[in-house]
């Protein structure tokens, strides 16, 4: 049971069209189809609904070489923007505050 929206169809597998949709937290590619079933992907966790294994599995820990955590997430933010892809919202507040006082 879950409240997200379902994730948008976006380019990620070198196409500049969408070509990735996610299944269960997973990007699989849509080129990659056979008698209507995805025989492509399944690796890379979705950038809209799994954001944590994302970052998990795409940041480089020497950020000189490649993708920091920080420019992930500013990826991940501009592609949500996009897609105009709107998520419950997190708990960005800081905790203990109360609506009013
Ligand atoms: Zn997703």
């Amino acid at each position: 049971m879950s409240d997200l929206l379902p994730c948008p169809e976006f380019p990620f597998f070198g196409a500049r069209y969408p070509d990735a949709t996610c299944i269960d937290g997973y990007l699989w590619d849509l080129d990659k189809c056979d008698d209507g079933k995805l025989y492509g992907g399944g690796d890379d966790p979705c950038p809209f609904c799994n954001t944590t294994e994302f970052i998990k599995q795409h940041h480089d820990p020497y950020p000189l070489s490649g993708n920091s955590v920080r420019e992930l997430k500013v990826w991940i933010a501009k592609l949500r923007e996009k897609y105009d892809y709107k998520q419950a919202p997190t708990r960005e507040h800081k905790e203990g505050g109360g609506d009013d006082l």
